[in-house]
Order: structure tokens, then sequence, then C-alpha cells
């Protein structure tokens, strides 16, 4: 590949931000969007690369093989990330994050800003704060927020309110930030590991969900993905980030089962690996 450098600038906007890029050099773009739901083991990694070549990561999964997985996408050189989601602090979620923001440099932190124990929270909070002294911003993620880049956005569905400083312990799962990309006729839907009780909570504030692809929540656990919630979504494709053999038994036959009977075409990272698509906008082809 040919690198041609460039110069740009590039707008991400919130309802209730306007944050101003600073110029940086990238890569010459292209005109699909890549999401590919990394194949990390047990957890969610969602590297999301827009047409002008700007970095998304959802999540870290559970150790530092995220590392080795961008690596993929995003040229040895190339040493940031432009935005980086934590939907919440369980370790399957958050550990390979702790790798991402110690090697990469990170425009936006988007979070939900909860409390919670144990796992790797304290370690998280301290690469926060040395991550902001470097100038990364950070945004407490709630709905109606909106990351744009070009014709790319992504909208915050859930958490509904600001959850800054709200403890948690250990029951985080429903604190996860929600979110959906959209780019020309093309949607994707990014779970996190809600329960079918957010799933119901988003149906009754009449939130728009349908989308083209499902990453099911919770790595396929038979609390998530209730039938209401898959018809207000109505997926083509589901995307299931599970780990082989896990001792949770995820995905679940209840599940599985469920996306069979809605005719919902189904790939799983422990049997498919890294699942990537790309979307120009009308069509989605799966690598
Ligand atoms: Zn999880």
């Amino acid at each position: 590949m040919k690198l041609k450098f460039s110069l740009a600038f590039i707008g991400i906007l919130a309802v209730l931000n306007v944050f101003a890029w600073q110029e940086i050099f990238i890569l010459s773009s292209h005109n699909y969007v890549r999401v590919a739901v990394l194949d990390i083991g047990q957890g969610d990694s969602i590297f999301i690369e827009t047409p002008s070549m700007r970095h998304i990561l959802i999540d870290g999964g559970p150790d530092s093989k995220v590392l080795e997985k961008l690596q993929k996408f995003i040229p040895f050189w190339h040493r940031s990330l432009d935005v980086v989601v934590l939907t919440h602090p369980d370790a399957d979620h958050v550990t390979g994050l702790l790798y991402a923001l110690q090697k990469y440099r990170v425009g936006y932190i988007v979070w939900t800003g909860i409390v919670r124990e144990g796992g790797n929270y304290q370690k998280w909070t301290e690469l926060l704060s040395a991550s902001e002294k470097k100038g990364t911003k950070v945004i407490k993620a709630q709905l109606n927020q909106k990351i744009v880049n070009g014709d790319v956005a992504i909208d915050i569905l859930h958490p509904f309110e600001d959850l800054t400083g709200r403890i948690f312990g250990k029951q985080g799962n429903d604190t996860g930030i929600v979110s959906r990309l959209l780019f020309g006729k093309n949607s994707f839907l990014f779970t996190a590991d809600i329960s079918s009780n957010v799933e119901e909570q988003m149906i009754d504030k009449k939130i728009d969900m349908a989308s083209d692809v499902l990453k099911i929540g919770h790595h396929g656990s038979k609390y998530s993905t209730s039938e209401a919630f898959l018809k207000a979504v109505n997926p083509k494709i589901a995307v299931i980030s599970v780990g082989k053999k896990n001792p949770y038994g995820h995905p679940t036959s209840e599940v599985l089962q469920k996306l069979q009977n809605f005719g919902i075409k189904i790939f799983r990272t422990d049997q498919n690996g890294t699942i990537e698509m790309l979307s120009d906008g009308e069509n989605i082809k799966i690598e």
C-alpha cells in the first residue's frame, strides 16, 4: 500500500460537546466503514475505521491480545487511536484497554464514570488521569450524544443519564454503553453486556434501535437478547464475541435458538475468529 500523507481537519460533534480536532497527519482515505469484532477470547473488543481513517476502539477484551489483533488494521508506526469507548469496567472489557492506553495516544475516551470494586478499576482510573495529563479528553457517555466523523455517526443510546460517581459494586452490566453506528443505509448496534432489563427500558423509551448488525449482548448470555429486543432491532446479522470453551456456557442455546427462529445469520468469534465487516453505506460485506 502506498502511504500518502495529507493534512486533515475533521470534527467530532456531540450534542453537548463540540470537540475541536487538532490537525494531524492521516493515511489516505477509502469509501467504506470497517467494523471488526476482534477475536480476543472471552470478552468484547470492537475496532472501527471510518472512511477518513479515524480509529475507534470499543472495549479491549480480557488481556493484551487486543494489541496483536489491532496490528492487522493499524500500521505499527501509527501510535494513536482517535476514540476509545469503555462500555463498562468489567475485566473482560477493560483489561485490554489498559494495554491500549499505554501503547497508543488517545484523542477521546468515552465511558460512564461509574465506580466499581476490584477488577482492574483502579488501574483504569490511574491510566485515565495519566492520559488526561497528556491531552486526552474524557467524555461521560449518555443518551443523545453523538460521535460524528464525516458521514459516520455513532449515537449513544444508553445510559440514559450521566452515571458519574455512582457506585455499582460488581453489578455493572446494566450501566453499559449501548451505541449505534450509522453509515448511509447501514447500521450496527453494540450492546455491551446489558441484560434484557435494559433492553426493555430502551424499548419503553421508543429508542430507534433498528440495525443490520447486532453485536449480541453479554456474549450470548440467556439474560440478554429478549425476543422483544430482537423484534425492535430486527437485524440480519448477529455477531457474538465469545471465548472458546468459556466457563459461562456462552453463548447459550436459548439465545442461539432465538436467533435461528428469527432467521438471523450468526457469526461467532470462537468459531470464525475476528469478524470483519465492510460497509459502503449500501451493503455489508463480511470477511
Ligand atoms: Zn463481558
